[in-house]
C-alpha cells in the first residue's frame, strides 16, 4: 500500500525521519516531501505547516500527485483531560471551530459535510493493538481541530458539550480527514499530548515537551507501517 503521511512541524516529521532506513526529499509546489524507505514500505511524506489550510493542500497534494491510498497523521496535541504522554489514536475528527447552527447544521458541521469524520476501523483496529503490545500509553477517542492554539477548556466548551470523548485539540485533523472523505481515502490521525489543556504555563510547556512528544508520536507511527 502506498502511505502517505502528515507533519504540521518540522520536530514531528525529523522523529519519524530519524526512526526509517532510508529517505530522499524534494520539492513539489510549495510543499516540501519526503520519500520514505522502510522495511519493505515506501511512504511519501509531506510538511504542511500549521492550520487546517495548510494540512487540506497537503492532503489534497499527496492524493492527487503522489497517488496515496492511505493517509496517516502524526503529531502533538493539547490534552482534553489527559494526561502528557499519553498518545491519542482518533476514532473520529471533528471541527470545533465551525458553527452554522443558525441554518440547523450541528455544532462542527462544515454544511454538505458529515458532522464526524471516522477514522479507518482497520487502520484504528491495528493502531491500538500495535500500542497495546507495545505497552504505550494510549487512548482512543475523539479529536477536535480549530485555527488556534487552546489554553482554555472554554474556548472548545461548544464541542465538548457534544462529544464527552473528545481526548485533544490541535490545527490540522479534520482538514485532512475531510479531504481524505471527498477522496474516499481512508485516514487515521495519531497525536502524542505535548500540553494540558488549562495547565498554567502551557504554551512554554508545549515547546519543553515538542520533541519528546513527538517522539511519542513517530515511536507508534514507525510500528503501525511495520505492520501495514
Ligand atoms: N511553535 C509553533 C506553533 C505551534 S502551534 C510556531 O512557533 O510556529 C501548535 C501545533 O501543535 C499545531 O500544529 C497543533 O496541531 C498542535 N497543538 C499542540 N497543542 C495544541 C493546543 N493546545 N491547541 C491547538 N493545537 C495544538
Amino acid at each position: 500500500m502506498k502511505i502517505g503521511i502528515i507533519f504540521a512541524m518540522q520536530e514531528e516529521l525529523d522523529a519519524f525521519l530519524s526512526k526509517v532506513d532510508d529517505f530522499k526529499s524534494e520539492t513539489c509546489k510549495s510543499l516540501k516531501v519526503y520519500h520514505v524507505k522502510h522495511n519493505s514500505h515506501n511512504c511519501v511524506c509531506v510538511l504542511s505547516g500549521i492550520g487546517k489550510v495548510n494540512a487540506a493542500y497537503a492532503t489534497t497534494l499527496l492524493i492527487n500527485t503522489y497517488a496515496v491510498e492511505a493517509v496517516l497523521n502524526s503529531g502533538v496535541a493539547g490534552g482534553v483531560n489527559v494526561a502528557l504522554g499519553t498518545t491519542i489514536i482518533a476514532s473520529g475528527v471533528v471541527h470545533h471551530d465551525v458553527d452554522v447552527t443558525a441554518f440547523n447544521y450541528a455544532y462542527g458541521q462544515v454544511p454538505g459535510a458529515e458532522v464526524v469524520f471516522k477514522s479507518d476501523k482497520a487502520l484504528k483496529a491495528l493502531a491500538m493493538d500495535i500500542a497495546e503490545q507495545a505497552g504505550i500509553h494510549y487512548r482512543s477517542g475523539m479529536i477536535a481541530s480549530g485555527d488556534q492554539f487552546i489554553t482554555r477548556k472554554a474556548s472548545i466548551e461548544a464541542i465538548l458539550a457534544l462529544y464527552e470523548n473528545v481526548y485533544a485539540v490541535e490545527m490540522e485533523a479534520a482538514a485532512i480527514a475531510q479531504v481524505c472523505t471527498l477522496e474516499k481515502v481512508p485516514h487515521l490521525i495519531l497525536r502524542a499530548i505535548s500540553d494540558v489543556i488549562g495547565e498554567p504555563a502551557q504554551s512554554e510547556g508545549f515547546s519543553a515537551f515538542l520533541a519528546e512528544s513527538s517522539e511519542n508520536a513517530a515511536k507508534l507511527l514507525v510500528k503501525l507501517i511495520d505492520a501495514l
